[in-house]
């Protein structure tokens, strides 16, 4: 394991929010549109705390969806910068907290602060991990031409190129076809 359990669960998250868009989704639509798929992908991740569902709530988070997307592909030292000018902007204050059945981990915000705000600081913590360990390199976006999926390259030897077995194979094929042309 690379990181704590609640970072890999973070940059998870950070990735299938990003993944809601066009160029990533997986039916080439935005998947963030709805109150209802805002409340689809929490409820998948599990996702605690203040929901107003709301058409200014869907829209802070789009925004937050397309500044990770952005913080996700810096180059560390870019990302750096950017992470500490989100956590101050949102004047996080980290705690160790332990709640429902989630053993001790960090808030930066109160649950009952604004979702695209908590959505913003989780994130920037996760990537506090990320580069202090040196990692930004694992945070990748898929090397399929017409997919731009994020993913975090758990590998050992951080070797993986593709966001899934579907884009792997799609791309083998790709290739294979243009070896025998
Ligand atoms: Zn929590
Ligand atoms: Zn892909």
């Amino acid at each position: 394991m690379f990181f704590t359990h609640d970072t890999e669960a973070a940059l998870g998250f950070v990735a299938a929010l990003a993944d809601t868009t066009p160029a990533a989704s997986d039916s080439g639509d935005d998947e963030l549109t709805t109150p209802a798929e805002l409340v689809a992908l929490l409820d998948a991740w599990k996702y605690s705390g203040r929901r107003d569902g709301d058409a200014a709530e869907l829209g802070e988070v789009r925004e937050a969806r397309a500044r990770l997307r952005d913080l996700w592909l810096l180059d560390r030292d870019e990302a750096a910068a950017a992470v500490n000018e989100l956590l101050a902007e949102a004047r996080a204050l980290p705690r160790l907290v332990r709640h429902d059945d989630i053993d001790w981990h960090i808030h930066a915000t109160a649950l009952d602060a604004p979702l695209a705000r908590r959505i913003l600081v989780e994130a920037a913590m996760a990537f506090v991990d990320v580069i202090r360990s040196d990692q930004m390199e694992r945070l990748r976006v898929c090397d399929a031409d017409d997919c731009e999926s994020l993913y975090v390259d758990l590998s050992k030897n951080a070797s993986r190129r593709f966001c899934s077995t579907r884009c792997g194979n799609r791309m083998a094929v790709r290739a294979y076809r243009a070896r025998t042309a």
